[in-house]
């Protein structure tokens, strides 16, 4: 249920809303447009309450909000949401490029990589160091050790860093170091996960589930964005299909579904999502043209020897030009980069 608030109300009047809510029992989600304010109560309770809330001074009407996922639709804001990463704006005119490696592999490797893709325009770094892999007989990640080279990778190139947390358990270590959790496919309907996040002030990347419906990723926003955490940003990964002459089949058309149904950034993973490295430029291109707030995307300096997804990883001089290529299309679209 919304109550949508009467436009020139007094700050006095609406705090008494807002107290009157949490006297009720309700946690009250305000969403501050330019032309209107909402304030989003979840729960078939507040049913009951309906007419307390209609009667109320300074409540101009009360609706429903048709979807499943609430605090995440447009119908509760209207506007776009931008997630600040530190001082990196994602959702805003700007296209935002997170690259990096794969996985950490040694303090060498990802300060190199670092350098690399911040010197060609990345504006994040991306690199697990608790990597889900198919089979437990892979590399898994070099846990903290990582996470303190992704810090010396920061302190170096100023770059701020995403990167997996794969357990309730993780959260407080990956906290020390992310500027932004990444929760993977595998993890995204992870309940508990997302609701532990959600009680976190940390941005959060949640990427789609590999068999998740665009309204399943945004039930699982819910979850995070239902516990106080707005800062989400969506990433579409590429789907399973029965196409296997790719890794995942990326779906473009999440891109402008996402962007009608939810006021949360859309950024893409062309790497997963073909899974083949000399495609992956040309999928970033697309996922753009299509709409998408920024890329996320693995490059590795010696992809042959990558402990982890070398195929779909891409040397530093194509990522350099398809930073250039991706400057184009920005413009094509009304963006920047
Ligand atoms: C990754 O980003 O390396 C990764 C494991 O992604 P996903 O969770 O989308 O498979
Ligand atoms: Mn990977």
């Amino acid at each position: 249920m919304i109550l949508v608030i009467k436009n020139d109300i007094s700050q006095k009047e609406f705090d008494e809303i807002i107290a009157k809510i949490k006297q009720l029992g309700f946690t009250p989600h305000i969403s501050k447009g330019v032309k209107k304010t909402i304030i989003g109560l979840i729960g078939e309770q507040a049913e009951r309450y309906k007419e307390v809330f209609e009667s109320m001074e300074g409540v101009e009407h009360i609706s429903e909000i048709e979807q499943p996922f609430k605090l995440a639709s447009r119908e509760f804001k209207e506007e776009s949401t931008i997630v600040k990463v530190g001082n990196v704006e994602i959702g805003g005119k700007k296209v935002v490029i997170i690259a990096g490696p794969c996985a950490v592999e040694s303090r060498e490797q990802i300060i190199n990589i670092a350098k690399i893709v911040k010197s060609y325009g990345a504006d994040l770094l991306r690199g697990g160091a608790f990597k889900p892999r198919t089979s437990p007989y892979t590399f898994q990640g070099l846990g903290e050790e990582g996470l303190k080279y992704l810090a010396e990778a920061k302190e170096i190139t100023g770059l701020g860093i995403v990167t997996e947390v794969m357990s309730v358990e993780q959260i407080p270590l990956v906290y020390k170091y992310a500027d932004m959790f990444q929760i993977g496919a595998r993890n995204m309907q992870n309940y508990d996960l997302l609701k532990e996040v959600g009680k976190t002030d940390k941005p959060v990347l949640l990427k789609r589930g590999m068999a998740s419906t665009v309204k399943e990723l945004l039930m699982s926003a819910e979850y995070i964005i239902s516990r106080g955490n707005y800062n989400v940003v969506l990433c579409e990964r590429g789907i399973r299909t029965f196409e296997d002459s790719t890794r995942f089949t990326l779906d473009l058309n999440a891109i402008p579904v996402i962007k009608s149904k939810s006021h949360l950034p859309v950024i893409i993973d062309p790497s997963h999502g073909i899974g083949i490295r000399n495609f992956v430029p040309i999928m970033a291109k697309a996922g753009i043209a299509a709409g998408a707030d920024g890329i996320i995307v693995e490059v590795h300096t010696n992809p042959q020897e990558a402990l982890s997804d070398g195929p779909q990883s891409i040397f530093p001089e194509q990522f350099k030009q398809m930073v250039e290529e991706l400057k184009l299309i920005a413009l094509a679209v009304g963006r920047t980069l």
